[in-house]
């Protein structure tokens, strides 16, 4: 049985990124702090290295193979930023990747996944398991499989993007993540715990599918249909084995937030901010926002995830306006 990691591996973790992944910027603005009525600290991952936090699950997994490992290379499979990073950072060790995508995915993400020199298997999403494709590449060649959120390395590495920011603006009130399979929520939580152990810590996941809620308030995995939701980074079914121990023992609720509401996000953090933010990298600030008088006068910290949108499609949401048709 594999075990969840704990605050030291993020320690190690944040070791192995030093140097690799940026240290991402925090931002703040009197404006919005003036419109929630609480200090928001951002910590900016939409500006990490191939635009999502992804980079440090997949770096500090790919960066502990041993040297059989390395030569006969990783296997995921992922439409999104998990595929993106597992695809980096395997160039930056010089580890031959293969990366298990659907036929229709987004033109800009297949071109980004070879650009970065991965070999991509295609497969049908509607009559085909990736995850059994995944394993089957990885018992025929000897690859290793690196999943998107259930492994413990994985969650280790996204850890670190919350330790920086605690380590940049000290304890805080309370810490909003964005939810899909739990990676991030697990990895932010540990470093929550270490560095600031009063925080109260929240997972804000799509409304269109909230299992991650239920599996907390139940106290037990809920799987779910594929929600539609624009929050695609965050599209999970459930929330993995590993991440949900840490998340049933320290996080302390599990909020939901509507497309419309993510597009509003998009909205403030272009018009105020000045950038760039994926729909599912705007599900921390909605939280934030439904709990609105809840958190007045506290100071918050909320983690953006990501900046990979296409361009037309960015543009069409901002110009609106948004029905939530999924
Ligand atoms: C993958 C992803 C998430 C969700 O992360 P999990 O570790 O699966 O919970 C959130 N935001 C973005 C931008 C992502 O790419």
């Amino acid at each position: 049985m594999p075990t969840p990691p704990s605050y030291a591996d993020v320690e190690s973790a944040a070791a192995r990124l030093d140097g690799q992944a940026h240290r991402t910027p925090v931002l703040t603005s009197r404006r919005v702090n003036g419109e929630i009525g609480a200090r928001l600290f951002f910590k900016c991952e939409n500006l990490q290295r191939m635009g999502a936090f992804k980079f440090r699950g997949a770096f500090n997994a790919l960066a502990r193979f041993d040297a059989g490992q390395r030569r006969a290379g990783v296997v995921t499979y992922s439409s999104g930023n998990h595929a993106q990073a597992v695809a980096l950072a395997a160039r930056i060790l010089g580890i031959p990747a293969t990366i298990v995508m659907p036929h229709d995915a987004p033109a800009g993400k297949l071109a980004a996944t070879l650009e970065y020199g991965a070999q991509i298997v295609g497969y049908d999403r509607y009559t085909e398991d990736r995850e059994e494709i995944g394993r089957e590449l990885a018992a025929e060649r000897g690859l290793t499989l690196v999943p998107p959120y259930d492994h413990a390395d994985v969650m280790a590495g996204q850890g670190t993007a919350a330790k920086e920011l605690f380590e940049d603006v000290g304890e805080l009130d309370a810490l909003f993540v964005p939810l899909g399979g739990g990676g991030l929520l697990s990895g932010s939580t540990l470093a929550a715990r270490a560095l600031s152990p009063g925080c109260r810590v929240y997972g804000v996941e799509p409304e269109a599918g909230d299992d991650g809620r239920q599996s907390l308030r139940g106290g037990a995995i809920v799987h779910i249909a594929t929600p539609r939701t624009i929050a695609d980074g965050a599209q999970t079914q459930h929330v993995g084995e590993l991440p949900f121990e840490i998340i049933r023992r320290d996080v302390d609720d599990i909020l939901v937030a509507s497309d419309a509401e993510l597009v509003e996000a998009m909205r403030i953090f272009a018009a105020t901010m000045k950038i760039v933010v994926e729909p599912t990298g705007c599900l921390g600030f909605a939280g934030v926002r439904r709990l609105g008088r809840e958190v007045s006068g506290q100071r918050i910290g909320v983690i953006i995830s990501g900046g990979n949108i296409d361009l037309d499609r960015y543009a069409a949401m901002l110009a609106g306006p948004w029905s939530a048709r999924g």
